[in-house]
């Protein structure tokens, strides 16, 4: 018969020996190969105890972003969900309110924004787009769930944590991201 591609190999049928049918050489050198990996270098490591460093160019979930003073950055303006291929975001503009001064850095901002993560692809183009440096793509994965429902983010789930209240969680989130200056 013609084979398909010529990895066939003709498989042996011949009677085997006395040492063969002890398997005991079989098992012997099965041993020595599991022995010369116990000193070699790992290549797993023991996660989430250790973690490896991301790409410089790792694109996870998305954070929105807040100034200095803690306030949000987004303005509602929709550009991201405009750029979004998968249209994932969806929001509502709210005009701010005097006294509001500290909570929202634009006169206009998202009363509610939402990211549908079972839509996202993580492309990035959200935070492209977004001429506040309100949106960025965090070095952190989504995490897993059992319901589709928990997978639609909110505000709740997506803003970095306040600086000034809370400044450890807020440097972590920020991680290794360089400063961008927002157009304003
Ligand atoms: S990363 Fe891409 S797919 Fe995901 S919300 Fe942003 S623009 Fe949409
Ligand atoms: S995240 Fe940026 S692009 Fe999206 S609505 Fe807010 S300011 Fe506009």
């Amino acid at each position: 018969m013609q084979a398909l591609t010529n990895k066939a190999k003709q498989v042996s049928r011949k009677p085997m020996s006395f040492m063969e049918r002890m398997y005991l050489p079989a098992i012997f050198k099965g041993m020595m190969i599991t022995f010369s990996h116990i000193f070699k270098k790992k290549p797993t490591i023991n996660y989430p105890e250790k973690k490896r460093p991301f790409s410089p160019v790792f694109r996870g979930l998305q954070i929105l972003n807040r100034d200095e003073e803690g306030r949000e950055n987004c303005t509602a303006c929709g550009l991201c969900a405009v750029a979004c291929p998968a249209e994932a975001i969806t929001m509502e503009a709210a005009e701010r309110q005097v006294g509001e001064e500290h909570l929202y850095k634009e006169e206009k901002y998202a009363a509610k924004y939402e990211i549908n993560m079972l839509r996202c692809i993580f492309c990035g183009l959200c935070e492209d787009a977004c001429p506040k440096d309100a949106i960025y793509l965090s070095e952190t994965f989504t995490p897993a769930d059992y319901q589709r429902k928990q997978f639609i983010y909110d505000k709740n789930d997506l803003l970095i944590p306040h600086p000034k209240e809370n400044p450890d969680a807020y440097s972590k989130a920020l991680g290794n991201r360089p400063k961008r200056e927002s157009v304003n």
